[in-house]
């Protein structure tokens, strides 16, 4: 197996280490030939505005909407933000997933915070289920999910912080700023 990360702007190298401590190949993707022998794809944090103008630059945005209606894309927090079909403000998005989302949610009071979350998809990865400590960054929040979207994870106040359409994966926090491959591998399950 053989996991993209999209390496434009943002926290990639974090995810690139997860990917290999879990065993898989990975790949930087910066230009759309490095699509081509990919199984999945992750979509970092970082700036939502950069990573889509870049997308624009590179000439991306058509070859990653093609890659993800056919393969699986996780974006965490501004990666969710450019998976998305909608912000409320002009900015260059994918729209391959049915959410809406309001971005830096949170204020500039409590711009970076951390939350144990009950994640009841995560038990299938070891049979436990231990909560899963998220990390949110100036983080977004996933507004409104559509039909075909599953809530994977919510805030004590419901507000959702993680849904799933397919094999699209959306999270408002940063599994690869922790030690825990939980959510790494969750998303490799979705592709084997
Ligand atoms: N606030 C950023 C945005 O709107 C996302 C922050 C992050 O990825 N940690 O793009």
């Amino acid at each position: 197996m053989k996991i993209g990360v999209l390496a434009l702007q943002g926290d990639f190298a974090e995810h690139i280490a997860m990917l290999r401590r879990l065993g898989v190949q990975t790949a930087e993707v910066r230009l759309p030939e490095h699509l081509d022998d990919l199984d999945g794809l992750i979509i970092p944090g970082g700036e939502s505005t950069t990573i889509g103008k870049l997308a624009v630059d590179f000439g991306l945005i058509e070859p990653l909407r093609a890659f993800g209606e056919r393969h699986a894309i996780w974006g965490t927090c501004a990666g969710a933000i450019f998976l998305s079909k909608d912000v409320r403000r002009e900015q260059p998005l994918l729209g391959l997933m049915d959410i809406t989302v309001q971005r830096n949610a949170f204020g500039r009071q409590v711009d970076s915070f951390e939350i144990d979350l009950e994640v009841a998809a995560l038990k299938a990865i070891d049979g436990k289920a231990r909560p899963y400590h998220a990390v949110f960054i100036r983080a977004p929040i996933i507004e409104t999910v559509g039909d075909g979207v599953d809530v994977l994870a919510t805030l004590p106040d419901g507000r959702i912080v993680a849904a799933q359409q397919g094999k699209l994966l959306a999270t408002s926090f940063h599994p690869e700023l922790t030690n825990d491959t939980r959510f790494h591998a969750y998303f490799l399950s979705l592709i084997r």
